[in-house]
């Protein structure tokens, strides 16, 4: 039976790139030798790195001024990075999940970290859209999607203060005005790249203001200047990152990620709010593209698990929703087909023709 990966990250690749880097694992342009086995430094791995960055530009149109750097240590190791490069004295943050009060809670070891709005009160069911951002601020830092709670802020916001955003699980879903922006990043297991490798988009001429002694590991300067082989970069993640990073290019580029991101969720949501069975749980105007989050109707609660079950059997997999909100999460990434959000919703229709 066909099986459709709704898993929320680690998450589905598409088939290409899986099967392209397996081949390399085998045989490294025909080197004979595994891209496993390889040196950073060999004269054929250097064209890889290369080509990823600049589609990585090419892709979202980065303008002038901006380094992509590749690093290992996932979204989670910039939680620390961003404000060991970019806080003086004080950030402002938008609490809209537990990936966000992370990246807040962390800054606190440089410096003041103002939550200036937050939606926790309500199990960040929604996007807070009145803030006050002190003029006086380093940077606002946002999570423009929120994987676990599935809301997303598709709109890249404008503020007086320079902006650094959190997309480890939506970017290369639709356009972003990178200008905005003194940093975007993220880890590349939601939508890029197999687990074990960060993207960094930075601007350039932002970095080396905190007066503050950075380790050499953790200057962004450092990895910029040696291309981001100061050390062993992950050869291998890097390598699946180019080849989805190809393959979002051959399929339309972003324009096209985002318009098939729309197409999905309008199935999806508007089957959630149709079927008597289910309803979302955040707020319509901030529903994620990416992770579309639902559970059953109050009067149908005791059938959470044989959905669940109904829905395995007929090669759902991933579904169930993160423990902090329950029920059910299907994570639509760029390679999630429409064909698979139908089957989806397919099960839900029979599911409820059932009960
Ligand atoms: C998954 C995720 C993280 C954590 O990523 P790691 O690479 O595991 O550290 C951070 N932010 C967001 C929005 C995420 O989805």
């Amino acid at each position: 039976m066909k099986k459709y990966n709704f898993n929320a990250g680690p998450s589905i690749l598409p088939r290409e790139v899986i099967e392209n880097t397996a081949k390399q694992l085998l045989d490294f342009n025909g080197s004979g030798l595994s891209l496993m086995e390889i040196s950073h430094r060999a004269k054929d791995f250097q064209p890889v790195m290369d080509e990823a960055m600049a589609l990585i530009k090419e892709l979202l149109n980065v303008p002038e001024g901006y380094a992509v750097i590749f690093l290992g240590g996932g979204a989670s190791l910039q939680f620390h990075q961003v404000p060991y490069n970019f806080l003086v004295k004080k950030a402002a943050f938008l609490n809209t999940g537990t990936w966000a009060n992370n990246a807040l809670k962390q800054a606190k070891f440089f410096g003041e970290a103002l939550e200036i709005a937050s939606s926790k009160e309500a199990n960040y069911t929604y996007i807070p859209k009145d803030w006050n951002i002190p003029a006086d601020c380093d940077y606002f830092h946002i999570t423009t999607n929120n994987t676990i709670y599935g809301t997303e802020m598709r709109k890249d916001p404008d503020v007086k203060v320079p902006l650094i955003g959190d997309m480890s699980s939506d970017i290369f879903s639709r356009p972003v005005d990178v200008a905005k922006y003194d940093c975007i990043y993220g880890g590349a297991q939601k939508n890029l790249a197999m687990a074990g490798v960060t993207f960094i988009i930075v601007k350039e001429d932002k970095l080396g203001k905190t007066g503050r002694e950075i380790p050499t590991m953790l200057d962004y300067r450092t990895h910029i200047e040696k291309g981001s082989m100061f050390n062993t970069p992950p050869v291998v993640p890097i390598y699946s990152a180019l080849e989805t990073l190809r393959w979002i290019k051959r399929n339309g580029g972003v324009e096209a990620m985002d318009k098939l991101a729309h197409q999905r969720a309008d199935l999806l949501y508007g089957e959630i709010d149709r079927n008597k069975l289910f309803r979302g749980t955040v707020a319509e105007e901030d529903r994620s593209l990416m992770n579309i989050c639902f559970v059953m109707n109050d009067e149908y609660k005791e059938l959470e698990k044989p959905f669940f079950e109904f829905a395995t059997e007929h090669g759902m997999v991933g579904i169930k929703g993160h423990r902090s909100v329950g029920g059910f999460r299907a994570s639509c990434y760029n390679a999630m087909s429409v064909e698979g959000v139908q089957a989806l919703i397919n099960c839900m229709k029979e599911f409820e023709a059932k009960h």
